[in-house]
C-alpha cells in the first residue's frame, strides 16, 4: 500500500507537488503574535500545516495553553508563551524563547491590535490615541526591528503585518483604529527597500470583515451585517482561515518576488486609498 502510494507520488507530478507544497515550510520558524484566537490562530494553523514550527502567544496564559493543545492535536510543531506586544519585556521574552526553543526566526506575523475606543474621532483622548498607535503600529515596528538580525543569520526571512480594510476607508466610530491600520500600509512600504538588502521581504494583509470576537460589534446586529454584506461582492463574512492562507502564501517561496505590498482580502469591499 505504502509502496503504491510512494510510486503514485513519484509518477504523478501534480500529486507530488501538492504534497511537497504542504510541507514547503518544513524547518522554518514562525512567530505569530496574538495567535490564540481568530486570524492569528488560523495563521498558525496555515503555517503549521505546511511544516513550520509556530510560536504562538497572547496576553493570557490560559489562552496560550488552549491554543498550544489545539495545534498539537493537529500535529503542528508549536511553542507557546505569553506576550502582550505593547510591553517591551514581553517582546524580548517572545524573541528569546523562540531562539532558545526553536534555534532561529524565519517569519514574523505581526497580527496583534487593540481598539479600546468607539465614537467620534475628535472625542478620543491622548491616552486612547497613544495606546492604539503604540500597540497597533509602534509594537509592530519594534518587533520587526528585533527579528531582523535573527533573520539575517538565517540568510533572510519574511514579515507580514496585519492591517485592515479600515486602513483604506476609515470606519465610522473607529477613527483612531483606522488611522493605525493606514499607518501599517505606510510602514510596509517604508521598510521594504531596507529589509530587501537583508533578503527579508515585508508585506501586509488587509482583511475585510472576518467573523471573530474582535469584530463582533460589526456582524452581531443583523442590520449592520446586511449593510456590510451589501458592500461585498462575495456575500459572506470572511473566515479566519481566508486570511491565514494568504499570510502563509506571503511567507512562502511562492511569494519570493513580492515585497512592500498589501493584499486586501475583503470579498470585494471597496479598498482603495
Ligand atoms: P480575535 O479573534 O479577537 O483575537 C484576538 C487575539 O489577540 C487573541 O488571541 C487575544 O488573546 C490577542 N491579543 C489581544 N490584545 C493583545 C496584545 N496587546 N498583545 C498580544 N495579543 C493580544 O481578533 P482578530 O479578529 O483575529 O484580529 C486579529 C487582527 O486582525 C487584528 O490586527 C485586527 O485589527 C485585524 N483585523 C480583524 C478584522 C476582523 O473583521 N476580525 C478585520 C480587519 C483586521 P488575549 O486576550 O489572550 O491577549
Amino acid at each position: 500500500m505504502l509502496r503504491a502510494f510512494t510510486k503514485c507520488l513519484l509518477t504523478n507530478g501534480v500529486a507530488g507537488r501538492r504534497m511537497m507544497s504542504q510541507g514547503s515550510l518544513a524547518g522554518k520558524v514562525a512567530i505569530v503574535t496574538a495567535s490564540t484566537d481568530g486570524i492569528g490562530l488560523a495563521t498558525a494553523q496555515s503555517l503549521g500545516k505546511r511544516g513550520a514550527h509556530v510560536v504562538v502567544s497572547s496576553r493570557r496564559q490560559a489562552n496560550v495553553d488552549k491554543a498550544v493543545s489545539l495545534l498539537r492535536s493537529e500535529n503542528i510543531q508549536v511553542t507557546g508563551t505569553c506576550c502582550n506586544v505593547g510591553n517591551s519585556e514581553d517582546r524580548e521574552k517572545l524573541i528569546s524563547t523562540t531562539l532558545e526553543q526553536c534555534g532561529g526566526i524565519d517569519f514574523l506575523v505581526s497580527n496583534a491590535a487593540v481598539n479600546p475606543f468607539f465614537g467620534n474621532i475628535l472625542d478620543s483622548t491622548e491616552e486612547v490615541w497613544n495606546k492604539i498607535l503604540h500597540v497597533n503600529v509602534t509594537a509592530a515596528f519594534l518587533l520587526t526591528k528585533q527579528v531582523v538580525p535573527h533573520m539575517e543569520k538565517r540568510g533572510g526571512g519574511s514579515v507580514v503585518l496585519v492591517s485592515s480594510v479600515a486602513g483604506y476607508q476609515p470606519m465610522q466610530g473607529l477613527g483612531p483604529y483606522s488611522v493605525s491600520k493606514t499607518a501599517l500600509l505606510g510602514l510596509t512600504r517604508a521598510l521594504a527597500p531596507d529589509l530587501a538588502q537583508s533578503n527579508i521581504r515585508i508585506n501586509c494583509v488587509a482583511p475585510g470583515i472576518i467573523k471573530t470576537r474582535f469584530s463582533t460589534a460589526l456582524w452581531q446586529s443583523e442590520d449592520l451585517r446586511n449593510e456590510l454584506l451589501k458592500q461585498m461582492s462575495i456575500k459572506r463574512l470572511g473566515k479566519p482561515e481566508d486570511i491565514g492562507e494568504v499570510i502563509a502564501f506571503l511567507c512562502s517561496d511562492e511569494a519570493s518576488f513580492i515585497t512592500g505590498e498589501t493584499i486586501t482580502v475583503t470579498g470585494g469591499m471597496n479598498s482603495r486609498l
